[in-house]
């Protein structure tokens, strides 16, 4: 809010931009969005949310931004560093700050780099991208838990960091982010860990944007649904008896995303 740089450093606000919606912004976010001397963003929250902050005061930050691979190292350094010019900053995420969006590891470094932060949870995806396909996540009949885990290890760990066959124990809900790629692996473990091959599965494309898309099947068949529908990233997929909610509301669910609803069914 001032360019001089002897005064204390400006805040950051790492702040959550719900699943894509505008609408489904928290007020807190909105007036952020509008308040911020800049915003860093990437490409997650959306055409819709990013076009909302002026060309002049968003920086893109995202992994393909100018070109190039941008590191979380810049990301970091750059928050610190506009923050040291006493500006007011808005760390723009997808979801909430904190789910898979590495905010987690942005917090701590501001906090070791002595800049004052503030965290503005938003919607995520994980309940949001379900929710609005007709799909529940916890169910008092069908599911008393929900798990949700990452379909896309890091490589570079020496083994996988989710327990497939304990999640698939726990009879709960499975949401899994980043998992488009990865399905036919992940359903694989699913299954061999003893889980029924006709646990109804939706994969939700782009979860409350315009061009929403879903499409279904079980453990066993969700693999050939995507590959018809071509579902590509950003996707939730949705693993338990809560999946079957949707087809039974079908014909009533009014959320306004997409045109698409309805077409998936087999
Ligand atoms: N912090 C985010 C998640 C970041 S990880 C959140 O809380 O939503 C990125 C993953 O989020 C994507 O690979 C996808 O699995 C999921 N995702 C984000 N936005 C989505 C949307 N609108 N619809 C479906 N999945 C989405």
């Amino acid at each position: 809010m001032t360019d001089d740089a002897d005064i204390a450093p400006g805040r950051v606000y790492l702040v959550g931009s719900g699943p894509g919606d505008p609408d489904l912004m928290t007020v807190k976010a909105r007036r952020l969005l509008e308040e911020a001397d800049v915003v860093l963003h990437d490409k997650l929250p959306g055409p819709d949310i990013i076009e909302m902050v002026p060309e002049e005061r968003r920086e893109d930050v995202g992994k393909r931004a100018r070109g190039e691979r941008t590191s979380q190292q810049y990301t970091n350094e750059r928050m610190e560093e506009l923050a040291y010019e006493g500006k007011t900053v808005a760390r723009l995420k997808g979801g909430d700050p904190f789910v898979f969006g590495r905010g987690g590891e942005e917090m701590v470094y501001l906090a070791k780099h002595g800049v004052p932060f503030e965290v503005v949870p938003g919607v995520t995806s994980a309940i949001a991208g379900p929710g609005v396909a007709g799909i529940p996540v916890t169910h008092r009949d069908h599911a008393s838990s929900v798990s949700f885990v990452t379909g896309h290890e890091d490589p570079t760990k020496p083994e996988s960091a989710v327990d497939w066959e304990a999640l698939a124990a726990t009879g709960g809900t499975i949401v899994v982010l980043m998992g488009v790629g990865k399905l036919p692996d992940y359903t694989a473990e699913l299954r061999s860990a003893g889980m029924d091959p006709e646990t109804p599965v939706a994969l939700v494309e782009r979860g409350t944007w315009p061009d929403q898309r879903v499409a279904t099947g079980t453990l066993d068949t969700i693999v050939d649904a995507r590959d018809e529908a071509g579902i590509e990233p950003p996707a939730v997929t949705v693993i338990g008896d809560v999946a079957r909610e949707r087809q039974r509301v079908l014909t009533f669910l009014g959320n306004d995303y997409g045109s698409e609803n309805g077409e998936d069914e087999q």
